[in-house]
């Protein structure tokens, strides 16, 4: 397929997003989706199988997306659809406890040893969300540092200097977020460890929490440099503050115990979405027992859910936590390694100043020749050549994150198949970044 410059036919997605245009806000239910940091029409998907996705003009695409995420054994897994249609067939929603949600519970503990209880939840958000206010209602503390360009969810008091689709937009800030909410928010650049204990010698006695992305992967992959994490617990520790590792992308994807299964930091208290939802909204917070014991009904710290603990939620996170045994993250490791290798040696070929970053299997660009170690210097790359990238691999089937300041995610279905489909998009992909002006 020849290169093709942006806006080209997709007439069926287009005609969705219109229809969708009149009765959705922009057109999507989650801003990143709307393409604007790309531009073009964003492609209305109506399947997934293994690694491949179909839009609504039948156009299949090799996902690099996989949902966010979530999709680490692919699309439709089978043993994920028969232990969904399992319980649905069971029914789909109890408003009681059931087995499916202390099974999920005993899975996720028995893999992440600081995780000695669980409390289920339904989005990433509202598990950030309860772990502040639990660690505020704990530590009976008010303030909590962040670090820009970690994203954590919608949050209120967590939306100041979000990476994300609040990158994507270069939004400081969001009207809505009240000056108070924020005003309780301390932003910190990432990887600075000086400018954390300098926040608490300015604050003794007022810092309820720090809360991390483990490893970053929402202002595009900026690992932790060696000792930050440790850094981090060992200042919360001295002051009588919590600290909260925020795994909703890293939890069992970057290995079968997530982040902290690579670097063994432990948390006290810390937070999962994605890859434990098996594709569902299903996400949670937990940790140190005596904490969690500060939550309702065990405590005082109020929190709960409609549908958390959903029945086929947690059937097809607890099927999906099953199939991910080591050979599983040995699959994705590997695939994950071959496709960084051949975007950097396409990139290198075409002499595209590039950093690819990685956390274990999660991966991203950036179009700088620096490597990056927080937000400012992941918005000075070039973004406009990612921009060029992306339509070109877009028109030669390939999917990838629409924006820059993303992770680039991988599954065991990545077979020879849609890695040649990579390799023999990427030359031209590449190409394209060269010839890209701003
Ligand atoms: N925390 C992190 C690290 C995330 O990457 C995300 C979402 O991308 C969230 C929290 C929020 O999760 P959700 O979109 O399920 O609300």
């Amino acid at each position: 397929m020849s290169e093709l410059a942006y806006p080209y036919e997709a007439p069926a997605s287009q005609a969705l997003f219109d229809r969708a245009a009149a009765v959705t806000p922009g057109g999507v239910n989650s801003p990143v989706r709307a393409f604007r940091a790309v531009g073009g029409t964003p492609r209305f998907m109506v399947s997934g199988t293994g690694p491949y996705l179909t839009d609504a003009d039948g156009r299949e695409y090799v996902d690099l997306v996989c949902s966010w995420g979530p999709m680490i054994l692919g699309h439709a897994h089978p043993e994920v659809i028969a232990a969904v249609q399992e319980a649905v067939a069971r029914g789909t929603s109890f408003g009681t406890p059931a087995e499916g949600e202390v099974a999920l519970a005993e899975a996720m503990v028995e893999r992440v040893a600081p995780l000695e209880e669980v409390r289920l939840v339904s989005s990433g958000t509202e598990a950030t969300m309860s772990a502040i206010r639990l660690a505020r209602g704990f530590t009976r503390r008010t303030k909590v540092i962040k670090f820009a360009g970690c994203y954590h969810g919608h949050v209120d008091s967590l939306l100041a200097a979000a990476g994300s689709g609040v990158a994507t937009f270069a939004l400081p800030d969001t009207p809505g977020v009240t000056g108070a909410q924020a005003s309780d928010t301390i932003v910190l650049p990432y990887n600075d460890l000086e400018a954390v204990h300098a926040a608490f010698a300015a604050h003794p006695g007022e810092i309820a929490c720090v809360i991390t992305e483990a490893s970053p992967g929402n202002m595009g992959v900026v690992p932790p440099l060696p000792g930050f994490n440790q850094g981090l617990k060992d200042a919360c520790a001295a002051h009588g503050a919590l600290f909260v590792s925020d795994e909703v992308m890293t939890g069992f994807r970057t290995s079968r115990a997530g982040w902290y299964g690579v670097e063994g930091v432990v948390p006290d208290l810390m937070t999962f979405g994605k890859v434990m939802g098996g594709g569902f909204p299903a996400a949670a917070f937990g940790g140190r027992a005596d904490v969690m014991a500060h939550l309702a009904p065990a405590g005082p710290v109020y929190q709960a859910g409609t549908l958390s603990g959903n029945p086929v939620a947690t059937a097809a996170g607890l099927a999906q936590l099953r199939l991910l045994d080591d050979a599983a993250y040995e699959t994705v490791n590997a695939v994950s390694k071959q496709i960084q290798g051949l975007v950097t040696e396409a990139l290198s070929k075409e002499g595209v100043a590039h950093t690819l970053q990685n956390a274990s299997n999660m991966f991203s660009v950036f179009f700088t020749d620096r490597p990056v170690t927080n937000y400012d210097q992941a918005r000075a790359q070039e973004s406009f050549r990612f921009t060029a990238f992306f339509h070109s691999l877009l028109a030669n089937g390939v999917y990838l994150p629409p924006s820059s300041f993303e992770s680039w995610f991988v599954s065991t279905a990545h077979d020879e198949r849609a890695v040649q489909r990579i390799a023999d998009a990427l030359p031209a992909a590449a190409r394209a970044a060269a010839e890209a002006t701003a």
